[in-house]
């Protein structure tokens, strides 16, 4: 959603994915392939940032914060950091974020470290309440055929969706396979203004 309604305001856009907190590799593998679905359905351009996945460095990065919300915090601002510091170095003029999309991520933190991160001069933020797109979102990518997650991204938040499961007590817990719905949240993302 935050594509098609900042392509409607008339920017030329570029979809940036860089996501070192989807774990494990595999579903980090699944989101970006989801992404390019996506950006494909919308003739939009994709830069993965694959290097930028190294789980050790990433549980590492939040050692001593590893609980929300300072994990989140951490997560969410070091990812807008990076896209600021991308569109940067290929010299384009603004910067918004599918972050701001999700009803999960801590929104006023991310538009104000965004506001921050803009003060400085080019790229700008582009802020936008892409959360009022929810529903819509959520029709449009089940009708594209788009996998959707079942938890936030890091490991930390796939144990927090499947603790109630472990807690189960053995004969009632699911060994079928299972669509779960979530947060299409799955990338930052770097727009270009023309
Ligand atoms: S729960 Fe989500 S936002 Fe929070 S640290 Fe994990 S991946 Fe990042």
């Amino acid at each position: 959603m935050p594509i098609l309604r900042l392509r409607d305001e008339g920017f030329r856009l570029i979809a940036w994915f860089m996501n070192p907190n989807i774990q494990p590799l595999a579903e980090y593998l699944r989101r970006r392939e989801a992404a390019r679905q996506a950006c494909d359905g919308l003739g939009v351009d994709l830069v993965c940032d694959d290097a930028a996945w190294d789980i050790t460095a990433w549980l590492r990065s939040v050692t001593g914060r590893d609980t929300k919300p300072d994990r989140c915090v951490f997560c969410c601002g070091s990812r807008l950091q990076a896209a600021f510091a991308k569109a940067r170095g290929m010299g384009i003029p603004h910067v918004s974020s599918s972050l701001l999309y999700s009803r999960y991520q801590p929104h006023e933190m991310i538009a104000a470290e965004g506001a921050r991160l803009g003060q400085a001069g080019s790229p700008s933020f582009v802020y936008r309440d892409f959360r009022r797109d929810w529903q819509e979102g959520f029709d449009r990518s089940r009708a594209m055929g788009l996998y959707r997650q079942a938890w936030c991204g890091c490991v930390y938040s796939e144990a927090d969706r499947y603790a109630k499961r472990l807690a189960a007590p053995r004969g009632r817990q699911s060994s079928g396979a299972q669509i779960l719905s979530g947060d299409a949240q799955f990338a930052s993302s770097v727009f270009d203004a023309s």
